[in-house]
C-alpha cells in the first residue's frame, strides 16, 4: 500500500486541508472507491477501513491483479461543517451546492476531442478517451473550495474501469444505484452485496458522480457506433441509514465489495463470499421510486417496516399533529404499490419532507430526472 495527500487549497487563512489516497497493486486498470462524498454519511467510511486491511494483505500475499485506489474520506470541506453538534454534510455551505452534483463531463466536447482519433479497435479507444477524460480535468479551472474537491477526485477516479462511490440514506435498506446499461454488472454488484434493491438509471440525464464516470461513455458509444473494450462501470452503494454504523455490517459490506472486485478481476483469491441477501431483490428503474411527500407538519410515526411490500391504500404511518386542540394523527397511505425500502430519522416533518420511498412497479417521474431532487 502506498498513501499519499493531495492539498486542496487553503479555505481561510491558517488552514490546511488534504484527502488521504490509498494505492495497491499495479496493473492497466483502476478500482476507484471513495466514501463520504455526502461527509454525513459514515457507514461507507468504516467499509473501507475493513477494506484496507483485507487489500493490505492480499497485496502481501501477491493476489492483487490490477489497481486499486481507495479514498477513506472524500470530502474534508464537509467534515469540517459542523454546526452546533450537528454535521449538515450534504451540502457546501459556502455555494449551497450538493457535494454529490454538478461535476458532469461536457460530453459534447469529448466527442469533438476524440472523434477522428476512434478506430475500430475498441482496446486502443478506451485508452484514447480515458487520456483525454484526464486531460479534460486537468484543464478545468476551479474558483470555490468544492470546484477544487470535485476536480481532484475526479483527477484520481475518472479514468477508472470501476468506480464505487459510497453513501448512506437515512434510514433505509441497502440500495445501489447504476446505469441501466451495466445492468449484468449491476445484478452482479447487488449479488455480490446481498443487497435487495437495486436502481437502474439512465445516466444521460442529470448525474452524481456515479453518472459522472459513465454518462461520456454512453454519449461516446451513441455519437460515434465505435466500439469499447472496457467502458466505466460506476455505482453509488446506499449503505443502509446513517445510524447503521457497525464494524458487523461494515465488515460484510467490505467482503461484498471484495468478492465483486474479484469478479471484475481485480483481486484473486480473496475468499470474499457474496453476502446473504437482505430481502427480497428488486431490481427497477429509478424511475418507479415513489416520494412520500409529508402534506402537514408533526411527528410521524410508521406503521410498516423497512422492506414490506406495500399496497396503493396501505396504512403506511401517521403525523401526530401537536397543535391541535387535542390528540389528532392524520394517517399516510401507500400512494403506490410496491417495498417500502426508504424513510426518514428525522420525525419532526412538515409540509414538502420526505416521509420515505416505494420502489414501485410504475413511473412515477420523468426519465433522466431521477436526480434533480437534490
Ligand atoms: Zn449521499
Amino acid at each position: 500500500m502506498k498513501t499519499k495527500r493531495i492539498p486542496i487549497p487553503s479555505p481561510a487563512p491558517g488552514h490546511e486541508r488534504f484527502l488521504t489516497v490509498h494505492e495497491f497493486g499495479q496493473g492497466e486498470h483502476k478500482a476507484y472507491l471513495q466514501a463520504g462524498l455526502h461527509a454525513d454519511e459514515w457507514p461507507g467510511m468504516l467499509a473501507l477501513q475493513h477494506l484496507m486491511e483485507r487489500l493490505i494483505a492480499l497485496e502481501a500475499d501477491g493476489q492483487l491483479t490490477q489497481r486499486i485506489v481507495l479514498v477513506p474520506y472524500a470530502n474534508p470541506i464537509g467534515l469540517n461543517q459542523r454546526l452546533f453538534g450537528k454535521f449538515p454534510g450534504r451540502f457546501d455551505a459556502v455555494t449551497g451546492q450538493n457535494f454529490n452534483r454538478g461535476m458532469a463531463i461536457d460530453s459534447d466536447d469529448l466527442i469533438d476531442r476524440v472523434r477522428s482519433e476512434l478506430s475500430d479497435d475498441g482496446e486502443a479507444n478506451d485508452r484514447i478517451v480515458r487520456a483525454t477524460l484526464r486531460q479534460m480535468v486537468e484543464e478545468q479551472s476551479p474558483a470555490y473550495e468544492i470546484e477544487w474537491l470535485h476536480r481532484t477526485l475526479l483527477g484520481l477516479s475518472l479514468d477508472a474501469t470501476v468506480m464505487l462511490d459510497l453513501h448512506c440514506d437515512y434510514d433505509a435498506m441497502p440500495h445501489v444505484f447504476y446505469g441501466d446499461h451495466q445492468r449484468d454488472q449491476g445484478a452482479r454488484l447487488g449479488d455480490c452485496l446481498g443487497f435487495p434493491i437495486r436502481l437502474e438509471e439512465d445516466v444521460r440525464g442529470v448525474v452524481a458522480f456515479d453518472g459522472t464516470h459513465t454518462q461520456p461513455w454512453v454519449c461516446l458509444s451513441e455519437a460515434t457506433g465505435k466500439p469499447f473494450s472496457r467502458p466505466c462501470f460506476a455505482a453509488t452503494l446506499e449503505l443502509r441509514g446513517q445510524y447503521d454504523v457497525s464494524d458487523d455490517l461494515a465488515r460484510r459490506d467490505a467482503e461484498g465489495i471484495l468478492a465483486f472486485l474479484e469478479s471484475e478481476g481485480f483481486v484473486r483469491d480473496s475468499g470474499a463470499e457474496h453476502q446473504p441477501p437482505s430481502g427480497l431483490t428488486r431490481a427497477i428503474n429509478v424511475d418507479q421510486v415513489k416520494v412520500i411527500p409529508a402534506t402537514a407538519n408533526g411527528l410521524v410515526t410508521y406503521h410498516k417496516e423497512l422492506g414490506s411490500r406495500v399496497e396503493t391504500g396501505d396504512h403506511l404511518a401517521d403525523i401526530v399533529v401537536l397543535d391541535a386542540d387535542g390528540p389528532k394523527r392524520l394517517a399516510v397511505t401507500a400512494p403506490t404499490g410496491g417495498v417500502f425500502f426508504s424513510r426518514t430519522h428525522s420525525h419532526l416533518v412538515y409540509p414538502g419532507a420526505s416521509l420515505g420511498m416505494i420502489a414501485s412497479d410504475e413511473r412515477h417521474i420523468e426519465p433522466g430526472q431521477q436526480l434533480s431532487f437534490r
